[in-house]
């Protein structure tokens, strides 16, 4: 899984950072719902809802806004 990096602002670090999220590999996450008949989608959404969120790339922070 990869990182997708944005700039934003950290509320913990009250300043202008970088922010970071792991991205979801949707190709595979379908070839392996089709592969397990529709059991795999619970591992899908699963890793979408835990891994959705941006966070500071320095402090590790999720509150993080102005994402541009
Ligand atoms: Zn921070």
């Amino acid at each position: 899984m990869g990182l997708q990096y944005k700039s934003g602002f950290c509320k913990k670090c009250d300043a202008n950072r970088k922010v970071e999220r792991p991205t979801v590999n949707h190709i595979l996450h379908l070839i392996l719902t089709i592969v397990t008949v529709g059991l795999w989608s619970i591992v899908w959404i699963g890793s979408v809802i835990r891994f959705g969120g941006w966070r500071c790339s320095t402090c590790g922070s999720t509150k993080v806004s102005k994402i541009s």
